[in-house]
């Protein structure tokens, strides 16, 4: 499920060593449960989905799966990259790692920007949520595809008008199956998910 964007997404990647282990243990365990739990994975074209971040804290930069990683069951450290910087408008992300990060993580920097008490955020594609949640939660409007400037914008404005702060989950209507939690840790981002799941 890719969605074009309007501007080229352009990842300015700078080559650099893996993440210590120690910053990854818990953010690995809840991504390799995710994709136990079919939260992440591969659709049958090859194409990935899902990721996971958390913030470096106190500042926007934060750590996050590299791109098309979605099918490895088990992730090490050479899968993980650290975002830097971003700009919406450019649709541009600076990351260091030994792995690119993909278009997606624009979306997770306008999570982190609207709200610095969010440290953790699970982005997943779940047909079945999805069509269960559209509308019924905070959701970004149709015409809004990933990727996009635009995309930001809708972050943004659901934090202002919606109690998506509070809820802790957002759909995204432009976004076939795309679906984020988050919360004040990678606990608090997977019960988000895992509560409305069991609903
Ligand atoms: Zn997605």
């Amino acid at each position: 499920m890719i969605d074009e964007g309007y501007i080229k997404f352009n990842c300015m990647w700078k080559k650099a060593r893996a993440l210590p282990a120690k910053a990854l243990r818990e953010i690995t365990k809840w991504r390799n449960w995710l994709h136990e739990l079919g939260f992440i994975g591969v659709y049958p074209d090859g194409i990935g989905f899902g990721n996971v971040s958390i913030r470096i804290p106190n500042t926007t930069q934060f750590i996050i799966t590299g791109t098309q990683t979605g099918g490895i069951a088990k992730l090490a450290a050479k899968h993980y990259t650290k975002v830097t910087s971003g700009n919406f408008e450019q649709n541009a992300l600076q990351c260091e790692g030994p792995v690119e990060a993909s278009s997606e993580s624009l979306t997770h920097l306008a999570v982190y920007q609207a709200d610095k008490n969010i440290h953790a955020i699970i982005h997943t594609h779940h047909p079945k949520l999805w069509k269960k949640l559209l509308d019924k939660v905070p959701t970004t409007f149709p015409s809004v595809a990933y990727g996009t400037p635009e995309m930001a914008h809708e972050i943004f404005r659901l934090f202002k008008e919606t109690d998506l702060a509070k809820q802790k989950i957002l759909v995204m209507a432009g976004h076939e199956d795309g679906l984020i939690t988050f919360g004040c840790n990678l606990d608090q981002a997977g019960e988000a998910l895992l509560k409305i799941d069991n609903k």
